[in-house]
């Protein structure tokens, strides 16, 4: 048994909390099993939190995910916000939490189960065995820079301003963290962007060049333009173990790449902050994949992309390795079963309910684990 640790739960909006409820189930199971000892609590982010406090996050819900050791969120938003002045939309209140936890680094994996090797549009050859990690820079970059609006000029036309920004610090706590994780992988980076045309560009490169050098001359560095790496991802995706970019670049390869396992319902994702003096480290959890309107409701969600946020929140916040090496096999033998919910369903197979889905992963886990 380790230290309790604080979780705070956030289901948010449209299918999160039908697939927060089959993950609940497993966390639950970790806990009756005695391998963690957990604290969790749940809050409200985005349109419930407008729908009952009128914002869509409380500056108490910001204050109980700083005091939590990890946060999971499930998704949100949905069209019944979408016509909120733009500060009371759901996705200010996910922003506003990145923001406020400082998470600067942002964890995408995208592997192909062997199960679902035909669900990607590529060729299976392309991308069996796929295992790619992106790390996107989330807290800086031509998002937040200044200046930046809409103007309207002497002459009556207008034009519109953002700026690409990076500091030194800013590349080089993401790069470290990219570095980091090469190494308890496959030992290669891959840094992107756009030094060819961008300033922003060169020093990225010159920075993460001399990291590297200085702390991290084990990895094998390599360096790649972003339209590059875009046409690399498909052309012959293998070649990459870790990728680390900015904000920009980073949001489109990761979609780009998340797509090349075919299947938005099972990737999850993970946003680090930076590690403190005490060695606590923000953490926020969540899948890749939104509220899905278009479903909600109907209980045929696929939860695996939050269970699989929590097998991350296990070996990133929590050191759990040999916890989260046997969640993530038990996903991949629930798939390999044949287990299937709709969106990952070949045509005219059957298919089953989150709960179900929810269900079977833990009849597996029960099984694996002796
Ligand atoms: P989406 O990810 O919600 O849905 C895209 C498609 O994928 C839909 O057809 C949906 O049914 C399907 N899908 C997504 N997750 C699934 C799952 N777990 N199981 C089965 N099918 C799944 O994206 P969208 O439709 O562009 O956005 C819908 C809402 O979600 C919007 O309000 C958007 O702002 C919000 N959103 C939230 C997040 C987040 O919470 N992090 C991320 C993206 C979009």
């Amino acid at each position: 048994m380790t230290d309790t640790k604080k979780i705070l739960l956030l289901p948010g909006d449209g299918i999160g909390p039908e697939v927060t409820n089959a993950t609940r189930k497993v966390m639950d199971w970790f806990q009756k099993t005695g391998r963690t000892s957990f604290e969790v609590s749940e809050d409200l982010l985005g349109g419930c939190a407008y729908d009952k406090h009128g914002t869509p996050m409380t500056p108490d819900t910001l204050k109980r995910a700083l005091a939590a050791d990890a946060v999971l969120m499930g998704s949100i938003g949905g069209p019944k916000w979408d016509n909120l002045p733009f500060k009371d939309r759901p996705e200010r209140g996910l922003l506003g939490l990145r923001k406020g936890m400082n998470v600067f680094a942002n964890l995408r994996p995208a592997p192909v189960f062997d199960a679902l090797v035909n669900s990607s549009t590529l060729k299976p050859e392309v991308v069996q065995g796929l295992d790619i990690m992106i790390v996107r820079e989330l807290m800086g970059g031509v998002y937040f820079g200044d200046p930046r609006g809409i103007e309207t000029l002497p002459n009556g036309e207008r034009r519109g301003t953002n700026t690409q920004v990076y500091t030194t610090s800013e590349i080089h706590r993401v790069a470290r963290v990219a570095f980091e994780l090469a190494r308890k992988r496959g030992n290669k980076l891959c840094s992107v962007e756009k030094a060819n045309v961008m300033e922003s560009g060169v020093l990225w490169r010159e920075e993460v060049t001399k990291l590297h050098a200085a702390e991290y001359s084990d990895v094998q560095l390599s360096h790649m333009y972003a339209d590059n790496c875009a046409m690399q991802l498909v052309r012959y995706p293998k070649q990459f173990d870790v990728i680390v970019t900015d904000n920009l670049f980073g949001d489109i390869l990761s979609d780009l790449a998340s797509m090349l396992t075919g299947s938005l319902g099972m990737l999850p994702s993970a946003s680090l902050g930076p590690v403190e003096a005490s060695g606590r480290q923000a953490a926020l959890y969540e899948p890749i994949h939104g509220s899905a309107p278009d479903i909600a409701g109907k209980g045929i969600a696929n939860p695996l992309a939050m269970i699989l946020s929590f097998a991350m929140m296990l070996r990133y916040s929590f050191n759990m390795a040999a916890n989260a090496d046997l969640l993530e096999k038990t996903v991949q033998n629930v798939l390999t079963a044949g287990v299937r919910t709709a969106d990952i369903a070949e045509k005219g197979k059957p298919t089953v309910s989150t709960d179900a889905m929810g269900d079977a992963v833990l009849k597996e886990l029960t099984k694996l684990a002796g």
